[in-house]
């Protein structure tokens, strides 16, 4: 039995159990098992706390740290322009919050700050301050944040009712206590001010609600009830300007707040996410049938992310997985795992099977549109 983390009801059984190894977002194997519980009243998803999660945020986890233009690609232009993440989610937290003249704005758990510094390239009005539970990304801020505007580990009291906007993108998947994380942002806004989050939307990327460290997987119903908890009101749901993500706007209130009507109700949510965690289930038996059928035999493995990370910790040890196919090019001439990450063109001649290890909502689709993977002899297993 678990408590939920933004109603407070006693959730039974686990709707998801996995033996360990567990995997992060970051594709670090973690030595615990994954338990995903969901939560009948409010409609949210959670995973058991990972160990020691302070040490984990603080010298483990890293986001683009290796290198300055690293950046993940959010999509490719009709004109094959690449689309880089942080842009986008700088045009779209620019037009979202719709900030006035010379607004101050917190990048709460910021890591480099790359989305806030494009937004102040865009509009060189805006004040920008950044906070992070870790000192690892400071030199990034370093020549366009003022110093007395960066803080580590603990927000400064004065900081208190200060800001005229606080935005904090794909941070709050990750916090053990989400209503407090929000009660925090409440604080740090001036009355009426605005916040902008981000974070996976697991009904859209079913990944998501394997991940160890996503502690949380927010419905639209959960999220409508963890806002009014913790006195914000709703303005905005975006889930579509960044699929797989809910991009939201809500402001500061400071009177009791109704939780807000979403499109699901929180029963809907619940049958939704037990749906997916049944999905989980079924993808580790068809793992298992296809390692009885290749056992020690050559496979690959197409998708270096999280879903063929997934797939790799269950077959790695029983059959010989000689590469990983990957069309991001930033991946070209890596190893993942200690493997070969190949363009899908370059599937090598003796593989004889190819696990799929991609979004199930999109996978037929991105599959069937490659010919070099339709070879006579090459196996498809799908999750
Ligand atoms: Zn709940």
């Amino acid at each position: 039995m678990t408590a939920c983390r933004v109603c407070g009801s006693h959730i039974g059984a686990p709707s998801y159990e996995a033996p360990a190894p567990a995997l992060t977002s970051g594709t670090t194997l973690l030595d615990v098992p994954t338990r995903v519980f969901v939560c009948g009243d409010c409609g949210h998803s959670q995973s058991d706390e990972i160990p020691d999660i302070q040490a984990f945020y603080d010298t483990e986890y890293r986001i683009s740290l290796s290198s300055d233009n690293h950046d993940q690609i959010f999509a490719v232009a009709a004109d094959g322009t690449i689309i880089y993440r942080t842009d986008h989610q700088a045009a779209l937290s620019l037009r979202l919050l719709d900030l006035p003249e010379g607004a101050s704005i917190l990048d709460f758990g910021a890591a480099k700050a790359d989305t806030l510094r494009k937004m102040v390239l865009a509009r060189g009005d805006l004040r920008p301050s950044v906070f992070e539970v870790s000192s690892d990304y400071a030199p990034a801020w370093q020549g366009w944040v003022p110093e007395a505007a960066q803080a580590t580990y603990a927000v400064p009291e004065a900081w208190k009712g200060t800001f005229d906007a606080v935005m904090s993108h794909f941070v709050i998947e990750h916090v053990a206590d989400p209503v407090g994380f929000l009660r925090d942002v409440h604080a740090l806004l001036r009355a009426g001010g605005s916040v902008l989050f981000s974070m996976p939307d697991v009904a859209g990327n079913p990944g998501d609600m394997a991940v160890a460290d996503h502690l949380n997987h927010f419905s639209e119903a959960s999220l409508a009830h963890a806002l009014a908890s913790a006195g914000f009101e709703l303005t905005t749901i975006d889930k579509t300007s960044f699929p797989g993500a809910f991009f939201v706007v809500a402001r500061r209130a400071d009177t009791a707040v109704e939780t807000a009507r979403t499109s699901k109700s929180a029963d809907e949510a619940a049958t939704e996410a037990r749906e997916i965690c049944a999905f989980w289930e079924r993808a580790s038996e068809a793992l298992e049938g296809g390692v009885e059928r290749y056992a020690r035999r050559k496979v690959a493995i197409y998708g270096a992310g999280f879903y063929g990370s997934w797939i790799y910790c269950r077959i790695g040890q029983d059959v010989d997985v000689v590469a990983f196919l990957d069309r991001n090019e930033n991946l070209r001439g890596t190893t993942h795992f200690g493997i070969p990450v190949l363009p899908p063109e370059d599937l090598p001649e003796g593989a004889e099977a190819l696990f799929i290890g991609l979004n199930p909502l999109k996978a037929r689709d991105a599959i069937a549109a490659q010919p070099w993977l339709q070879r006579t002899g090459l196996d498809h297993v799908w999750l």
